[in-house]
């Protein structure tokens, strides 16, 4: 049956999806069919004839590529599972192993996830012996972060530290030394971090013309979804792939750009016309998703922007609905005025639960949710945070295949024998020097004195000599691991238990323990396999939602502090990516959006709830953009601003008016009074006389020094 591509497509659409010759951009706002695009590009090209096994797909996730494929199948009436796609990493890691011979990779080489990456910077700062005894010494985290940043934006480690981490430039030099030899501790033990998976991937390719060649010409056409959220080396393989010939088709939004603080470089997206000339631009303005009051709420996010973006969607999606602002007295009370909503919206409006989204910008801000929803029995899945295969004891369990694998793999040497007693952190290195130089003498003196120590050892030749599938080799783990995960987490080990049984269903589905390794640490195999309970509420970081959309998304914890987070409100860049987080959170919506204020959150370690501001990105909305309801203390809710409540002014006076503080000197960082903003914030200073303040009721204002009076 032939696609009506006419009728599923509007004009621009229809050209980008069948436009052929020349590099494509497709570059527009949320909701505006760029990823439909896509779907509807892929189906064209097979029906013309273009083998599926030589369109490559690269996106942000398996989950979403295999969706955009199974869209595509389905519309065509036939199987495609045999277009390649998956996230660059994911790309990078099969080009390399499948090409290692030729490359010169060794293939069992490891790949690090995060955790690990970090717990190796921490093994080269203490071979160093950097920072004994300073407590504000960089942590491991810190480490790994500016060494995975200085790679992905291309800078130097020092250039780095006095861009984005001033407070860290007395530790420049260690840093720089940390680096180098993280460096040569992954080269030493055949272990690749995410970024390493790349670069080394363009380096090899480079320097293998052959090799090269042979991948050019098994993908005739590369499609990338949100282009935006690529970095540097990701935009470079693109161009390399494609070659000179070759069809490339990108979309993305450059307004949604929430990736920098990992690299992504939004200049990718804007300069697409240099990298690939030739490039044929086209921009989507119509919105399909979300109705005309989320539409207008979402615009005025982006109309607030510092950076000033080129988007003019319009819908035609009309409705009575308003956005609802929910203004809650506590972080406790906001879960359960969030429970109350998803029944209201199941009741008033037919909705399911499964078409209900509750929104976040890090993980922990749902667990007080989770623990209502729990109480409840509430169905609900979770996306985002902590991955499932970061949890302590599926590393461990890990830990022993990868040892089979890769025998120089020290990550996983250090969690192995950090549970063997007697071997202590002095002597964890010298057991894995003395393993890795084959000194049997050595061990055998080590293993009679230390009978654990002989279990670990030979448990793992026994794993090494046949580990078998995946599958095989975690029950032998299992039955080693056990007696050992009871001793080390004996207050929920059957909880864990469960989770090595399901990493043993994940690992099911898997020939050969490399490739189900790379997948664990690339992906998060257990979130992509397990198709979500049909009809569970969705809780999810906003960095996991991209590309989705929902009947209805709730966003939480809109307080100062929080969304925005404490360190993005001191440093106008990831200020302004803060809120382009806020626009994809709020651009998943397509007829209802609720935004969560509460007014007071708990505070763990002061054991007591801590006042709050409400977020800037909500006190600049204007009134009439959405219905305001504040908790009342009989429970339930009521609409708050009385109607005929006079509008804020919209710009702030820069001159005249009475001198109030600021007597030349800058004023403290701290809160402020003016005399008709009221109090605010003072959030950074823009020399020499203006400072950002972000208002309690009128969100962020620039005003100049004089008219803001400093309080104690
Ligand atoms: P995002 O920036 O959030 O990734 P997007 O631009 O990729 O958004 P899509 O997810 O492709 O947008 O589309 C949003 C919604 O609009 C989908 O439900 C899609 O099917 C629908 N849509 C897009 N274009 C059309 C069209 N021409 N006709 C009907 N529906 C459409
Ligand atoms: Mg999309």
């Amino acid at each position: 049956m032939q696609i009506d591509y006419r009728s599923r497509l509007n004009e621009a659409q229809y050209e980008a999806a069948t436009h052929r010759g020349s590099p494509l951009l497709v570059i527009a706002g949320a909701g505006s069919g760029k990823t439909r695009t896509i779907v509807y590009r892929l189906a064209r090209l097979v029906e013309e004839g273009v083998p599926p096994e030589s369109i490559l797909l690269l996106t942000f996730t398996r989950k979403a590529s295999f969706e955009m494929v199974s869209r595509a199948s389905t519309l065509l009436g036939r199987g495609l599972a045999s277009v390649p796609g998956g996230t660059f990493h994911s790309f990078a890691f099969a080009t390399l192993r499948r090409h290692a011979a030729e490359l010169g990779v060794n293939p069992a080489f490891t790949v690090l996830d995060k955790a690990d990456a970090s717990s190796l910077a921490k093994d080269a700062r203490d071979r160093l012996e950097l920072g004994k005894g300073d407590k504000s010494f960089p942590k491991k985290d810190t480490l790994v972060e500016v060494v995975s940043k200085s790679r992905n934006k291309e800078l130097n480690v020092s250039d780095l530290v006095s861009r984005e981490y001033p407070h860290l430039l007395p530790y420049c030099e260690d840093l720089e030394e940390i680096a180098h030899a993280y460096r040569n501790l992954k080269r030493n033990h055949g272990l690749f971090d995410y970024d390493d998976l790349l670069f080394e991937l363009e380096r090899l390719l480079l320097a293998n013309p052959k090799v090269l060649e042979t991948v050019r010409r098994r993908f005739n056409h590369v499609m990338v979804d949100e282009f935006q959220d690529t970095n540097l080396v990701q935009a470079r393989l693109v161009k390399l792939i494609a070659g000179d010939h070759g069809e490339v088709a990108a979309v993305g939004d450059d307004a949604q750009s929430i990736y920098a603080f990992r690299g992504a470089n939004v200049a990718n997206i804007l300069r697409f016309g240099e990298e690939f000339p030739g490039a044929r631009v086209v921009r989507l303005e119509r919105n399909y998703r979300s109705t005309q009051p989320i539409l207008d709420l979402t615009n005025t996010i982006l109309e607030n922007a510092r950076e000033k973006y080129d988007k003019h969607l319009y819908t035609e999606r009309a409705t009575s609905h308003r956005p609802r602002v929910y203004r809650t007295h506590s972080d406790a009370s906001q879960a359960r005025a969030v429970l109350q909503r998803v029944s209201e919206l199941k009741r008033e409006h037919g909705l399911d639960t499964g078409d209900i989204a509750v929104l976040f910008r890090a993980g922990f801000m749902s667990y007080l949710l989770e623990v209502e929803l729990n109480k409840l029995g509430f169905p609900f899945v979770k996306y985002g945070g902590i991955k499932f295969t970061e949890a302590a004891h599926i590393k461990d369990a890990l830990a022993y295949m990868r040892l089979a694998c890769n025998p120089s793999d020290l990550a996983a040497w250090n969690r192995a024998l950090g549970h063997v007693k007697g071997v202590g952190p002095k002597t964890v290195p010298k057991v894995i020097e003395a393993v890795l130089r084959g000194d049997a003498d050595w061990l055998a003196k080590r293993t009679a004195k230390n009978q654990q120590l002989g279990d670990l050892l030979r448990f793992l030749d026994t794993l090494r000599r046949d580990p078998g599938r995946p599958a095989h080799a975690l029950e032998a783990i299992a039955e080693f691991y056990l007696p050992i995960m009871r001793r080390a987490y004996p207050d929920d080990y059957p909880r864990r238990q469960q989770g090595l049984d399901e990493l043993a269903s994940i690992a099911s589905g898997y020939q050969d323990c490399p490739s189900f390794l790379a997948d664990v640490s690339l992906e998060n195999p257990g979130e992509d396999r397990e198709a979500p309970p049909e009809d569970a509420l969705v809780l999810s970081t906003i960095h996991s939602a991209k590309g989705l959309q929902f009947k209805a998304v709730m966003v939480l914890d809109l307080a100062e502090e929080r969304f925005p987070g404490k360190r993005a409100m001191h440093r106008m860049e990831d200020m302004e990516e803060e809120r382009r987080l806020m626009y994809v959170a709020c651009t998943r919506a397509m007829d209802h959006l609720d935004l969560f204020v509460p007014e007071a959150v708990w505070v763990r370690h002061l054991e007591r709830n801590e006042p709050v501001r409400p977020s800037p990105f909500v006190t600049e909305l204007p009134a009439e953009l959405y219905d305001d309801y504040r908790e009342t203390f009989g429970g339930g809710f009521e609409m708050a601003r009385p109607r005929g409540m006079p509008e804020p002014p919209t710009s702030a006076p820069t001159t005249g008016g009475p001198a109030k503080g600021g007597d030349g000197g800058a004023l403290p960082m701290g809160y402020c009074r003016h005399a008709i903003y009221g109090r605010g914030k003072i959030i950074q200073h823009i020399p020499p006389d203006k400072y950002r303040v972000n208002f309690q009721d009128f969100g962020l204002k620039v005003i100049v020094g004089r008219f803001l009076e400093p309080e104690e």
